[in-house]
């Protein structure tokens, strides 16, 4: 028999996860460092600034730290490319404890050199590792040297793992883009009403698996161009274009929401939240972008609205058998960001199927404010869970299924739960209209999979 999960969490946990019930939404705490002993499923500052970052194919990657930081390669990770493939190299200054004694600046400076002649990058980013935050080396100093000599920018992420949480990562990497951004000499687009598109940046789009190709696609044939993606399949002369565009539409916005900000004060460019996940959420992103640019083409929301009839039209009927068989199902859904689980259990609706644990590792007290109004009462709501959190409320509360990433994939496996990976490692996209029928598909074939009949918990 379990203990009521909820009565046994770690007590600095406790103010961060809350059982659902009818009424106004509850506080949760969140945006805090992890408690000391949880294990959290968070990731590191670095790490936060190396998924930010790593898609831009072009640059050359390179983390200065002991070889072990880098482990966390292209191939944990993936963020597909249409031309170069330089960020699939995991370069690395491979600190040692001589380094760590005498300093690793002339190591970083000598590796900085050797890579550039040898790989030709359009720029090169940095990483700080936790090694170099206690040795102290001058990263800076040495980016601007070789950026000097070499003609490319050298752009240092002060990203020392230990100083803060992910999200200081995601803030470390979006200042190094502000760097490059506003750099091509084109200059920026007068603010609207004007009579030009001018096009977007897509914000917080990494293009695992080619999503950012769908949605580049569904927005031209609407009639707006994207000028950057920031960061999916990205090259460095496109994000230094990026203050070009009209606006920005902001997908990952626990990564991305600060960038978006900096660039509508800076460069005067507005911006909206948007989701490419689930079906209703995709619709709507389209149509914000056509209100958006209402003005200067009075026909794109009519556009707009065909082509999401069009697209509805065509992937409802698809989903329906996937549905007849998961009707009923319990979904539990842990995720980086919350704007994504709010995607999620609207998507999972569609499929018949209702969630009864959300999680995220970066929401704010909004997300979880939304989420408690989209849950039915009853939800586990937990902000920067723990395997143990996990694993027992997702027993408590029945799942058969577990949505998450790399790190989730395992806890769901030993458990003997179906998982549908929505995050790091899977291959086939799962966002726009096509993604929609993709997250069906996965979900039905592990929920329905014969080989949880085998699974010891079925027999506990
Ligand atoms: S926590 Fe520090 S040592 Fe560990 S991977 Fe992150 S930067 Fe490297």
């Amino acid at each position: 028999m379990l203990d009521n999960a909820i009565d046994n969490l770690l007590d600095d946990r406790k103010g961060q996860v809350l059982e659902t019930a009818p009424g106004a939404p509850v506080a949760l705490r969140c945006e805090t460092r992890s408690a000391a002993g949880s294990v959290s499923q968070r990731a590191c500052v670095f790490c936060g600034s190396r998924v930010v970052l790593y898609p831009i194919a072009d640059a050359l990657h390179l983390v200065h730290g002991p070889a072990g930081c880098a482990a966390y390669t292209w191939d944990i990770r993936g963020a597909l490319s249409s031309g170069p493939a330089l960020h699939r190299h995991s370069f690395t200054t491979d600190l040692r404890e001589t380094d760590v004694i005498y300093g690793g600046a002339a190591k970083l400076e000598q590796a900085l050199r050797a890579l550039i002649a040898s790989h030709d990058p359009k720029a090169a980013f940095v990483y700080s590792t936790c090694i170099v935050g206690l040795i102290g080396d001058d990263v800076d100093a040495v980016c601007r040297r070789v950026a000097a000599d070499c003609g490319i920018p050298v752009i240092p992420v002060d990203s020392e793992g230990f100083k803060g949480t992910k999200k200081d990562g995601y803030k470390a990497a979006c200042d190094a883009l502000g760097k490059l951004i506003g750099t091509s000499g084109d200059p920026g687009v007068p603010p609207a009403p004007a009579r030009s598109v001018a096009g977007i940046n897509i914000l917080g789009e990494f293009n695992l698996a080619g999503e950012a190709w769908l949605i580049r696609d569904t927005y031209a044939r609407m009639g707006v161009p994207v000028v950057a993606t920031l960061t999916g399949d990205a090259r460095v002369d496109t994000v230094r274009r990026a203050h070009t565009a009209r606006f920005n539409v902001v997908q990952c916005s626990g990564s991305m929401l600060g960038l978006a900000a900096m660039m509508e004060e800076k460069y005067g460019q507005p911006y909206r939240r948007v989701s490419y996940f689930g079906l209703e959420d995709m619709a709507q992103a389209l149509y914000d972008v056509a209100d958006l640019f209402a003005g200067a083409d009075p026909g794109m929301p009519a556009r707009a609205a065909a082509l999401v009839g069009a697209e509805m039209a065509r992937v409802l009927p698809l989903l329906e058998p996937f549905r007849r068989d998961l009707q009923g199902a319990r979904a539990a859904i842990y995720v980086g960001g919350a704007f994504k689980a709010h995607s999620l259990i609207k998507a999972l609706r569609h499929l018949g199927m209702g969630t009864v644990l959300v999680g995220s590792q970066t929401g704010n007290k909004e997300d979880y404010q939304r989420l408690q109004q989209l849950c039915d009462p009853g939800t586990i709501i937990l902000d920067d869970a723990n395997p143990a959190e996990l694993s027992r409320f997702v027993l408590e509360k029945r799942a058969d299924l577990l949505i998450g990433g790399v790190k989730e994939r395992p806890i769901a496996y030993k458990l003997g739960l179906a998982f549908c990976d929505h995050n790091h490692e899977r291959k086939i996209p799962l966002a726009g209209f096509e993604g929609m029928v993709n997250f069906a598909r996965e979900v039905h074939g592990s929920v329905t999979s014969p080989v949880w009949k085998f699974s010891a918990r079925r027999h506990a």
